[in-house]
């Protein structure tokens, strides 16, 4: 029939229309501050530096290498690398960062330091209230300001955090069974070195 078209579509309007006031799941506005969306898992504002354990300082898993510094495109990175080293998650001596400042009024959350980040050091924070007076000082980011634990990481984007973890865990067995490997071999080195010296000085049998 013509104009049987028109008809669904006015049906459907009607129906969103009249939903959109009676429909708890369909009522988009809340009364914020005091009511809150929960906010979706990939939601990204300003940039954080992870460490694992209770001790920011030891547990920074930032090298310092300053790529993020190089690669940011407004440039809003400032990085001093440490003069001595820490060891990193494997137990390796690495630098860290003695300064690593992020100039938060100037970042366009972009993502671009953590997706160039070797280390799994820098992330994208959720928290978005953060209005300010000093427009300098408020919003220049120390690292201090900057480090969050791993389970901050985890409440914020466990997926990504989960799978990272995972990935860290990974390299970190290769890495120790690479080193047992390299002890066991250097072991039967020094072994066959001491039976072979023995053997050289043995007296012969006349
Ligand atoms: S999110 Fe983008 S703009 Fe902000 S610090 Fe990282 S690279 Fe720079
Ligand atoms: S956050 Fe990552 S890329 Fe930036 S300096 Fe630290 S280790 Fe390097």
């Amino acid at each position: 029939m013509v104009g049987t078209g028109i008809l669904k579509g006015m049906v459907e309007t009607a129906r969103n229309f009249v939903g959109s006031y009676t429909d708890e799941a369909r009522l988009t506005t809340v009364e914020y501050p005091e009511e809150r969306v929960p906010l979706q898992e990939a939601t990204r504002q300003f940039p954080f530096l992870v460490h694992d354990g209770p001790d920011a300082h030891a547990g920074l898993r930032c090298v310092a290498c300053q790529i993020c510094e190089k690669e940011c495109p407004p440039q809003c990175i400032y990085i001093e690398k440490s003069k001595d080293k820490k060891p990193d998650y494997l137990g390796k001596p690495q630098f860290y960062p003695a300064i690593f400042d992020i100039d938060i009024s100037v970042c366009m959350s972009c993502q671009i330091c953590v997706e160039v980040c070797p280390f799994e050091a820098i992330k994208m924070d959720t928290a978005f209230e953060l209005s300010n007076t000093d427009r300098f000082g408020g919003l220049l980011w120390h690292k201090e300001d900057l480090a969050k634990s791993n389970e901050h990481y985890h409440k914020i984007h466990p997926t990504e955090a989960t799978a990272v973890d995972e990935r860290l865990a990974a390299e970190k067995a290769k890495a120790e069974a690479k080193a047992n490997a390299e002890a066991e071999a250097k072991a039967r080195a020094a072994a066959e070195a001491k039976t072979k010296a023995a053997g050289a000085t043995a007296p012969r049998a006349t």
